[in-house]
Parts: structure tokens; C-alpha cells; sequence
């Protein structure tokens, strides 16, 4: 409970991880012995603005999740990112205020931006962390011919989490379900809608995990701490 109001955090493990280059998912490999999935479901699991947690995997992968002192559930891996969000999202509780929807690849949740996030959430409706890019973003073709500059100093790289109002995700998926959207991240179809949706500046420790090159940092990053 934060403010009045009720989160439930969406813990999103369903992925396969293909380019890691190995058979298991990314999100349960060890980091420094711990499945990589664990660090953000112990984050979540002892914040306490956040009152429930459902946890989006194949059901073998479950038991990697015990323990949780508060409640929690499991939802099944749809075929998109998008689908598993919605998969968890109806799996949450009526009562939950908030949806917080975060990707198990990103293992260093900061406290500090959580906060923020929190509260720009609750005073906007839909906001996620981001940092502004670094490098200048190009749109491109299937050909890789150029179709548009993007002014960097607009730019920003979404992170996850990402917190919804629960009552405006719905309205947000049924939209998207009419209009065949399709998203990697959940501000989009909050933005599709014409509703406000912010940002809160984060920063790249809260890397997701997607290379060879991220789990030497990520490793580096643990051994920090
Ligand atoms: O593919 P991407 O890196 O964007 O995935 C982000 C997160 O979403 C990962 O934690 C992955 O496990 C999860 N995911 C999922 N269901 C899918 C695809 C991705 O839960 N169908």
C-alpha cells in the first residue's frame, strides 16, 4: 500500500532469451548464483509499496519464485511480450490500484527511481523509466535505407518498470485489440490512447539483459554491490 493505493508488480519471465546463444532462457541463468529473474522478484518482494506479485513463466519455472511474503501468483507466457503483460494483468487482483509491469532481465532495480516512478504514476495515470540516448537514433527500412533522423536531444530508451493505472491498461489493451497494435512496451498503447503517459529519469544500471557483453557487466555490476 503506497498513498492509498494498491500495486501489484507484473514480474515478466516468459521470454526465451534466444540471444543469449544458450538453450536456457536468459531471465534463469545464474547471475553470481542466483537465477537472474530472483533479483528482481526479491526487489519487489521486499518493497513494501508493493502489495502483490504475479510472475509471468513457464510453469518448471516456477519453483525459482518461492518464498514471497506476500501474495503471489503465476500467469502463462503469451506469444509477444505484449500478451504476456496481458496474461499477468488479468491474473491480478480486482483491488490493485497500480500495475507495475517489469522485465526479469533487468536485475538492479534502483530505490530511488522506484520511488519517483511511484509517484509520477499516481499523479499521471502512466509513467516509466528511461534515460536519454546517448547515441543518435536512426529510422531505417528493411533494407537498412534511412528513413529519419530522430533529434537525440528528444530521445530517451525505455526501461521497465512501467506503471500503469490498472482501470486505464484494460481500457489500453482493448484499444489495442481492436486496432491490431503491437508494442514492446506498455507506455505505447497508454500513448495510442491519447492519454498522458511520462517518464522518469533512470540510469543505465538498470540495464536489461540481452547480450553476452550485458552479462559481463551485469556480473561486474553484482560484484559491486
Ligand atoms: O524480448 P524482450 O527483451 O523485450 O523481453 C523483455 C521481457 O519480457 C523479458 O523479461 C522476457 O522474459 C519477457 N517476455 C515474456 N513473454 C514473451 C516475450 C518476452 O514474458 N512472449
Amino acid at each position: 500500500m503506497y498513498k492509498n493505493n494498491l500495486f501489484t508488480a507484473i514480474l515478466l519471465a516468459g521470454g526465451k532469451g534466444l540471444r543469449m546463444g544458450d538453450g536456457l532462457p536468459k531471465q534463469f541463468r545464474p547471475l553470481l548464483g542466483q537465477p537472474l529473474a530472483r533479483y528482481s522478484f526479491d526487489f519487489f518482494n521486499k518493497c513494501s509499496e508493493i502489495d502483490e506479485i504475479i510472475v509471468v513463466c513457464e510453469p518448471c519455472y516456477q519453483p525459482i519464485f518461492q518464498g514471497a511474503g506476500k501474495p503471489l501468483s503465476f500467469a502463462l507466457p503469451g506469444l509477444r511480450r505484449q500478451d504476456s503483460v496481458y496474461n499477468g494483468l488479468i491474473a491480478s487482483s480486482e483491488k490493485a490500484h497500480y500495475i507495475c509491469v517489469h522485465d526479469a532481465a533487468r536485475p538492479f532495480i534502483e530505490e530511488t527511481a522506484f520511488a519517483d516512478l511511484l509517484d509520477k504514476a499516481i499523479s499521471h495515470g502512466a509513467a516509466a523509466l528511461a534515460v536519454p540516448a546517448t547515441n543518435t537514433i536512426k529510422r531505417a527500412d528493411r533494407n537498412q535505407q534511412v528513413l529519419q533522423t530522430l533529434p537525440r536531444s528528444e530521445c530517451w530508451e525505455l526501461q521497465t518498470p512501467q506503471v500503469i493505472r490498472r482501470s486505464l491498461f484494460f481500457k489500453a489493451y482493448a484499444h489495442a485489440q481492436r486496432t491490431g497494435i503491437e508494442t514492446t512496451d506498455d507506455l505505447s498503447l497508454i500513448e495510442e490512447l491519447g492519454e498522458p503517459a511520462v517518464l522518469v529519469k533512470s540510469s543505465t544500471r538498470n540495464l536489461k539483459i540481452t547480450t553476452p557483453i550485458d552479462w559481463l557487466l551485469a556480473e561486474q555490476i553484482c560484484a559491486s554491490n
